[in-house]
């Protein structure tokens, strides 16, 4: 357009184009490289391995792919310049609103949500503290924990350079709290593990007045997690985006008490502190928004239903070979779905747990699956799951197990 007729244009747009932003479409500057864009194959250009996940959410295989309703969230996202800290403010909003939590703000992953979670509430609202951390002089800078929570995700709750008390009974838990204790940190998936229950844990923090925290980051299933927490009584929640939400793999959410919400925020962008670094674009904190909502509205029970036909596909086609043991088990917390414990005798079946994994890697297509003991209590085997599976690649991957099965068997 020339700038003659843009002006026309302008002058032509709705009222709202004032509001909304230019109203122009951020693509038709582009289109031409759009158009050619559209037709790259970057995993073929690059010679990426693309791989049918047949195994869980984990960070190194990139957690979960992001429906439609979530990348069209991103794609529309980057049309439009908004303030950093009013799409923070809005979409928090609307979180705590669906999730029963007085505020909320969208971090860089689950992680990303302890660390900023408990910086807030070492700092308060007292920027120069905020600057301080992770130099802890004249903060409350202990938090406790339970001995089995602590599996690899406690480790983040050092950056903040608080220190870790670690305990297992009732009344260790207790004599552990002084005046230096800042937070009590629960590991959702670790429950069951642990002396002290959720009620336990949460009248420990009421009784001497220190902030509680759980972490959910996998536990998106059953829904009702998404507030179970809140509404239980947690001044912190924090949750994975990419795992079994499906949103953005490098967003999060925090969410919980308001004033130690709008502590965490100190700590992150816009801000500097020690969460600078944990930047989570416009776009992936609108279709975290999105894949929030989405998670929530959708039919759960259709698609455990659609979870249980595949698993019966995998299972039924490998079921009747000599000296194969299929048994399906739910994982209690984290990543509850069905999932396949497949074990042999290996005296009919000529193959390690870790052979069949590779053979099913370096196959084609590859398939990724678990280790026996990943997600079930015991080990030997192969585990896998299905809900991180395209539609007809459960037949593609009953298809793969029973050919390496067979080719095994003696
Ligand atoms: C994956 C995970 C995290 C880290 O979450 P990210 O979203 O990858 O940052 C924290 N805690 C637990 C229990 C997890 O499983």
């Amino acid at each position: 357009m020339k700038r003659r007729e843009i002006i026309k244009f302008l002058s032509a747009a709705p009222l709202a184009g004032g509001i909304i932003g230019s109203g122009l479409p951020l693509q038709s500057a582009f289109a031409e490289e759009a158009a050619a864009a559209a037709g790259r194959d970057l995993f073929k250009e690059l010679g990426l391995k693309t791989f049918i996940n047949a195994s869980c959410v984990c960070t190194r295989l990139t957690a979960s792919l992001m429906p439609p309703e979530v990348t069209q969230a991103i794609t529309k996202g980057a049309e439009e310049f908004v303030l950093l800290d009013d799409v923070l403010d809005k979409v928090g909003e609307k979180i705590a609103e669906l999730c029963h939590a007085e505020a909320a703000t969208v971090t860089a992953g689950c992680w990303s949500a302890l660390v900023q979670g408990l910086a807030g509430v070492m700092t308060g609202m007292d920027r120069k503290k905020v600057m301080q951390l992770p130099n802890v002089d004249g903060m409350k800078s202990e938090v406790i924990l339970q001995k089995s929570h602590a599996n690899g995700y406690h480790e983040a709750l050092k950056n903040t350079g608080a220190k870790l008390v670690i305990v297992e009974t009732a009344a260790q838990a207790e004599a552990a709290i002084n005046e230096k204790t800042a937070m009590l940190w629960f590991l959702n998936r670790e429950l069951s593990a642990g002396q002290l229950n959720y009620e336990q844990w949460l009248a420990l923090g009421k009784k001497h007045g220190v902030p509680t925290m759980i972490d959910i980051a996998s536990d998106a299933h059953p829904v009702e997690n998404l507030w179970k927490f809140n509404d239980m009584g947690f001044d912190l929640v924090a949750i994975s985006g990419g795992k079994a939400m499906r949103g953005p793999q490098s967003a999060g959410i925090l969410m919980g008490k308001k004033a130690l919400i709008a502590a965490a925020r100190l700590s992150a962008p816009p801000n500097s502190g020690i969460c600078r670094g944990h930047k989570v674009n416009k776009e992936e904190i609108l279709a975290m928004y999105v894949a929030l909502e989405r998670h929530i509205k959708m039919d759960h029970e259709k698609e455990w239903k659609m979870w249980e036909d595949r698993m019966a596909v995998v299972v039924n086609t490998i079921k009747g070979i000599k000296g194969v043991k299929t048994e399906v088990f739910l994982p209690e917390i984290a990543n509850n779905t069905p999932t396949l414990h497949l074990t042999w005798d290996d005296a009919q079946i000529k193959m390690t747990g870790k052979e069949f994994r590779e053979r099913l890697w370096n196959g084609n297509p590859g398939i990724e699956v678990m280790g026996g003991g990943t997600m079930g209590k015991s080990k030997g085997g192969i585990e896998l799951s299905v809900w991180q599976l395209k539609p007809g690649q459960d037949k593609i991957v009953a298809r793969r197990l029973k050919e390496e099965l067979m080719a095994a068997s003696v």
